[in-house]
This record gives structure tokens, sequence and C-alpha cells, in this order.
């Protein structure tokens, strides 16, 4: 009989697909949801439970895996009226994997702990290529003794795990880190934009911004998604706003304004209102570009 822990995972996007597919492939017994069942579906010949409601993929469940997108589907999934909380195990482990605020990180902390579980905020870092290769960074705030019960599971699909204090430590590092990518993103796009107004040979003058000093992983990466015409979709470009949108009412809460954070937001989120929301987020490049 297997040893190994049941785990419960809520949402099979861009990125939760992949984690849920290395825990499969890891030999872990995994019971499924997403909200689209069309998502699920195909996880079922590929040896997971694929159940109905966060609450019926909760039963049983020692660990529970949540990668969605805001603070809304995470309520939803956790709290809501099929809500996973409901059924879960007392002791079982809790991670909200999702880029959510500190403020649902902590709320839905204490509503798990009510209930007997504990819970870890452990957004990533990596995109679509490190879900599904477990190479993913977990960025952990809550109890270290869950982190440990924890730590085999995620290390089937990371890379590196870093516990940075209690609760919503993990999620307060993520979205100052998305807020330093999401102002490169929108600079980046503003370059490409100059460029092409300057009317400078863009095969020249690309390349040496890409590789040289301000070529950072993420301006090199969203860059040569754009220059090669890459149609991969890694990261929703609503995300991104969200992301920003999360940052921004972060740093507020604590007495500061994020100036080039608010430029970059309003970037982002004039490209999602546009309808390129579901886009590659280095759509933002393009979508500066064409702003007349
Ligand atoms: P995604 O592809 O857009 O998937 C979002 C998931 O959330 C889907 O399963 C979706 O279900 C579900 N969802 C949305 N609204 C919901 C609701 N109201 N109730 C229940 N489920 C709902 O996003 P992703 O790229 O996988 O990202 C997931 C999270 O990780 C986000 O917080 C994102 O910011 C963060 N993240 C993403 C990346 C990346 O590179 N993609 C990297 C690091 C962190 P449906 O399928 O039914 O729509």
């Amino acid at each position: 009989m297997s040893t190994k822990p049941t785990i419960a995972f809520f949402g099979l996007g861009t990125m939760g697909a992949g984690m849920a597919r290395r825990l499969l492939g890891a030999g872990y017994t995994v019971n499924v949801w997403n909200r689209d069942p069309a998502k699920s579906a195909p996880f079922a010949e590929e040896g997971a439970k694929v159940a109905a409601t966060p609450r019926e993929a909760a039963q049983n469940a020692d660990i529970l895996i949540a990668m969605l997108a805001d603070d809304t589907a995470s309520r939803n999934v956790w709290l809501g009226e099929t809500g996973a909380l409901a059924t879960a195990k007392k002791g079982a482990v809790a991670i909200d994997c999702s880029t959510i605020t500190i403020g649902w990180a902590k709320e839905v902390a204490a509503a798990a702990e009510k209930h007997g579980l504990k819970f870890l905020d452990s957004p990533v870092t990596g995109t679509k290529p490190h879900a599904a290769n477990g190479e993913l960074i977990f960025l952990v705030g809550g109890d270290a003794a869950a982190l440990e019960t924890a730590r085999p599971i995620l290390q089937v699909m990371s890379k590196e795990i870093l516990h940075l204090g209690p609760t919503g430590a993990g999620a307060t590092l993520k979205l100052i880190n998305n807020f330093v990518c999401g102002v490169q993103a929108a600079t980046l796009g503003e370059a490409f934009d100059m460029v092409q107004r300057t009317g400078l040979n863009p095969e020249k003058a690309l390349p040496l911004i890409l590789n040289g000093n301000a070529g950072s992983p993420l301006v090199k990466a969203f860059g040569g998604r754009i220059t090669t015409n890459d149609p991969g979709v890694y990261f929703h470009l609503e995300l991104m706003a969200k992301d920003l949108r999360y940052a921004i009412a972060e740093a507020k809460a604590h007495g500061m304004q994020l100036p080039t954070g608010e430029a970059a937001q309003k970037e982002f989120q004039a490209a999602a209102d546009s309808g390129m929301g579901k886009n590659d987020v280095s759509a933002i490049i393009k979508y500066i570009q064409g702003l007349k």
C-alpha cells in the first residue's frame, strides 16, 4: 500500500496543469478540480481523479494545492459554496500557489486554521515550461512545520523553496518581484516603440538592448518572444495587470507609492481592457507600439 500523501489540486490553467502533471508523474494520487471541466477531463486518462467540486477533491486529501487566477478565484475554491475547506481533513496542509494579496492570504490562513488545517501562501516564480519541468521557485509564508510536511511535494515541482517568514511573507515577495517584472516589461514596450519612431534599424538596435546591460532575463525573454513572433502564451497579460494592482495596494498600505508601478499598471490594464487580456504578457510591447 502506498504511503504517499493524497493531493487535491485546484486550477489547471497555464501553470496548474504542468504542476499537477509533475505530481502525477511522481506517483502521487491526485484529485483534480478545475472550474471549466474541459481542462480537468483529460487528466482522468493521466491517472488523476477528476472531481466535480473543490469540496469533492478535498475529501481525504492530505495536501491541498491551489493555482488560481486571483483572490476571487482563491476565495471561491477555499470558501465558496462548494469550497474545499468545509470537507478537508483536519491536520491537512492547504497551500495557495496563486499570486494573491497579503490580506487574502491572512484571511484564508485564519479560515483554514478554524477548520483544523495549516495554511501556506506559496506563490511561485518561473513560467509555463518551469511548471511543466519542475523548475519553479516557491516563495513560502507560514508555519515551518507545515512546510516540512509539504516539502517533498513542493520539491517535485521546484528547483528551490524559500521560506520567507509568517503567513503573507511569500505573497509579499511575489508582489514585489512582479512589480519589478511589470515595470521592466512596460519600459521595454516603450523602448521598442522609440526604436520604431526614431527610425533606427530594429535589427541592429534591439539586440543591443536585449543583450547589453539592459538585457535582464525578463527583458531577454519578453523581447525575444516579440522579435521571434513566438505564438506561445506563457502568462496571461491580464494577470500582470492584476499583480501590479495588488502590489500598488500593498505599497499604499505601507504608506508608500509605486509611481513606476502605477504607470506600468495603467498600460497593462489598458491593454487588457482593449481585449488583449488572454494574450501573452509580452504582447504589452505590441500594445505600446500600437498606441498613437
Ligand atoms: P491561468 O492560465 O489564467 O489559469 C487561471 C486558473 O484560475 C484557471 O484554472 C481558471 O479556471 C481559474 N479561475 C479563474 N477564475 C476562477 C474563479 N472565479 N473560480 C475558480 N477558478 C477560477 O493562470 P496561470 O498562468 O496558471 O496562473 C495561475 C496563478 O499563478 C495566477 O495567480 C498567476 O498570477 C500566477 N503565476 C503565473 C505565472 C505564469 O507564468 N503563467 C507565473 C507565476 C505565477 P478556468 O480554467 O475555468 O478559467
